[in-house]
């Protein structure tokens, strides 16, 4: 994980993960989520000690256990004043509700609450409600809403550059994924829509690099998400009586050239391919019917 200044300011430790941060003044740092888990999290203390970085407060963007899983480390270490959306900070203090909602509300197996999954309890300090500034000291930081990808994510700009969280994600990552986690997709193209309308001079997104020109790396989000939402259309289009929901994430997944290992990760793709059809149910395009039992998806369409 290394550490890279963007301006004097502001820079970002670049993981699998990205972990930024921005000297307030010579008392005051904010971090912008904090990494996967108590390692990642111990890495970020060491670096911001050796070189006497003060760090007073923490924002995290939303509730996955990857951006908040070294929360609670930090917590314990020091004094820290902890921001989160509102909605996304239910989930932090209470992060068996991620398991919780993936597996259509039963209770969770031990082995579906890995850290991926299920990080430890965050306290949250100050609630985002809405957008708003948020003041460190003696200075505000103006925060974006960002649904679509989770429920109520968040960015932060400061000086002028752009944490974008999970709003977009680098090229590299949107191929690895094939199919990026979303739980809206009208929201998920509308924040994409909005991040490319932003006054800033560059962004870092949560899995990726800092670009100048990121509106590049947007367009294709966009692209992607448009060519997915098209292949689940067609998907069910092409099945006169309907096709039930299990068969459409396995065609869609097989035709990205995914590969589903596990149950928790069949579980955040028929998440990701019910964003989509929500949108097109809300289009009138498909619609959800019950047939022999089985949840199946129909055409609208004729
Ligand atoms: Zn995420």
């Amino acid at each position: 994980m290394d550490f890279q200044w963007i301006t004097e300011s502001v820079g970002y430790f670049q993981g699998a993960v990205n972990i930024g941060y921005i000297k307030v003044s010579s008392k005051e740092g904010l971090l912008v989520d904090a990494g996967l888990d108590d390692q990642a999290m111990k890495k970020v203390l060491r670096h911001l000690g050796e070189r006497e970085l003060p760090l007073t407060h923490l924002f995290i963007t939303h509730a996955h256990a990857d951006h908040y899983g070294g929360a609670a480390y930090l917590q314990q270490k020091q004094v820290i004043h902890t921001f989160a959306p509102n909605l996304e900070s239910a989930i932090l203090e209470n992060p068996i509700l991620e398991p919780l909602y993936l597996f259509h509300g039963v209770y969770p197996l031990a082995h579906w609450r890995n850290k991926f999954l299920e990080g430890k309890p965050v306290r949250v300090d100050t609630i985002i409600m809405e957008e708003e500034n948020l003041k460190v000291g003696e200075v505000s930081f103006k925060t974006i809403a960002l649904p679509g990808h989770s429920y109520n994510q968040f960015g932060i700009i400061a000086e002028d550059i752009f944490f974008a969280a999970d709003g977009y994600f680098g090229k590299e990552s949107l191929d690895k994924h094939g199919i990026p986690f979303i739980v809206d997709a009208t929201r998920t193209l509308a924040s994409l829509e909005k991040i490319k309308s932003l006054p800033c001079k560059g962004a870092i997104p949560g899995h990726g690099s800092f670009e100048e020109d990121h509106v590049k790396t947007i367009d294709e989000n966009i692209r992607v998400h448009k060519e997915i939402e098209q292949l689940v259309e067609e998907n069910v289009r092409a099945c006169k009586d309907g096709i039930t929901l299990e068969n459409l994430v396995a065609l869609c997944c097989s035709e990205k050239a995914v590969v589903i290992k596990n149950a928790p990760s069949f579980m955040l793709f028929r998440t990701a391919i019910s964003a989509y059809l929500t949108k097109l149910i809300s289009e009138e395009k498909v619609d959800f019917a019950v047939k022999n039992n089985q949840l199946v998806v129909v055409s609208l369409s004729r």
